[in-house]
């Protein structure tokens, strides 16, 4: 039986330290100019192989993202710096392309590839061809139902599944979509999405005859659309016009809640999931070290035969900043609402305040570098790979080390009062 995995996005070097102190047993990270998220991560090549050696010295795994769909001028380019990533060696890479997946098996045969979600695995047809092709692991495909993960372990049980547990999703078939392509010019499937479906629209009435020259707004009449309809404009992109209708509230008509299976551990387990994944490479520590820190106490519960409470770590993962949760196709529940209609990521009860840098275990104080503002005598909550517990706020002494009432987010560090040694990787976190 194999042990599970637990897995964790590094969006860049600071992340990757704190996926491994808050029990990553791999991370994941993208390839500069060969991964999906290459924008949100800070990697080059200097710093991957740092990363691989940081992680290899702690006996954890690595895996190099690099999904791209190519178009044929990118096919040298990629092998050529496979070469590169090979030199390297990470523990495996998650790729996507066929064509890509064809030339890596033929002049890589021994590096381990992992089938990437972006190939939209969703039966056991597909997994027995990859099996054959030499893959080693498939992500399966989001929109796929429980009860299918099951039959395709039944039919493949060789193959490695893993599963994206935690984070935003496409409200189309995952990375198939021409939104970003259409409103910014950046392409999902080129590591590029800007995220057009999370985007503020508005409805828009052409309320002008063409014989008008400008509108009461000042934009020219000659980019209208049809005189008298309704049509939807993004906040920032004006004069892109698209047909559609709105109620009193307006919305965000195409902006998808996020995934959330903290309920489905033990059931993806028994389906044959292996590897639990995490998405979400462009949050904030605070973010990350949060949802992080409530999956690995279900898969470790899961992993030794123990309950756990799944409505407790739920709780935890509605304190931070979420679209609200669904889950997502796993129970085939299409009844269940999945567009959150209202706001993008606004909700949450906790806020991250402060990352702590220091310890003066003689004094009793720490230095905090300062994120978001904070008051004297508030109530704070200290979060550690180890530790979870609140105390009062009795002390802020700026940098002249002068007494203040309030500390403000990203001024200057400041230190305070702090009983117990955090030890490394601490968070703050206030409740709103
Ligand atoms: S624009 Fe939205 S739906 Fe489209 S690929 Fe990007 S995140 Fe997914």
């Amino acid at each position: 039986m194999k042990k599970l995995e637990f897995l964790l996005p590094a969006g860049n070097l600071e992340k990757l330290k704190y996926a491994f102190a808050y029990w990553a047993d791999a991370v994941y990270a993208g390839v500069p100019m060969f991964s999906l998220r290459a924008r949100e991560n800070q990697f080059s090549w200097e710093t991957l192989e740092e990363w691989v050696k940081y992680a290899h010295e702690r006996w954890k795994k690595i895996y190099f993202t690099a999904n791209i769909y190519a178009h044929n001028f990118k096919i040298k380019p990629f092998m050529e710096a496979f070469k590169k990533m090979e030199e390297l060696k990470p523990d495996a890479y998650i790729m996507s392309d066929p064509g890509l997946i064809y030339l890596v098996r033929k002049q890589f045969p021994t590096a381990e590839v992992h089938l990437s979600v972006q190939a939209n695995n969703t039966n056991w047809a597909q997994v027995k061809f990859w099996q054959e092709i030499g893959i080693k692991r498939v992500i399966l495909s989001r929109e796929i139902s429980l009860r299918e993960i099951t039959e395709i372990h039944r039919e493949c049980p060789e193959m490695e599944l893993e599963f994206f547990v935690h984070g935003a999703i496409c409200m189309a078939y995952s990375g198939r979509c021409l939104l970003s392509n259409y409103m910014a010019w950046r392409d999902p499937n080129q590591w590029t999405c800007a995220h057009s479906c999370r985007w503020e629209y508005k409805v828009y009435k052409n309320e002008v005859t063409n014989e008008d020259l400008y509108d009461s707004t000042g934009r020219p009449t000659n980019y209208l659309p049809i005189e008298g309809e309704y049509y939807l404009e993004e906040k920032e992109r004006k004069w892109d016009f698209l047909p559609v209708d709105e109620d009193e509230f307006g919305t965000y008509i195409m902006n998808s809640r996020d995934l959330c299976l903290i309920d489905y551990i033990k059931e993806l387990k028994e389906a044959g999931i292996i590897s639990f994944k995490v998405e979400w490479r462009s949050k904030t520590i605070n973010y990350l070290a949060w949802v992080w820190r409530a999956y690995r106490k279900a898969i470790n519960a899961v992993e030794a035969g123990k309950e756990y409470d799944a409505k407790e770590l739920s709780k935890e993962l509605f304190a931070i900043s979420n679209r609200w949760y669904i889950p997502g196709f796993i129970t085939w529940d299409l009844k269940e609402k999945s567009i959150y209609y209202d706001k993008n990521s606004e909700l949450k009860e906790e806020d991250f305040v402060w990352i702590i840098r220091d310890y003066d275990s003689t004094k009793k104080m720490a230095l905090i570098q300062v994120k978001n503002r904070i008051d004297l005598w508030q109530t704070l909550r200290l979060v550690s790979p180890i530790l979870d517990y609140e105390f009062k706020l009795e002390k802020i002494i700026d940098p002249a080390w002068e007494l203040k009432t309030e500390a403000h987010g990203w001024s200057f560090d400041v230190r305070i009062n702090l009983d117990q040694n955090p030890g490394e990787y601490a968070i703050l976190r206030r409740r709103i």
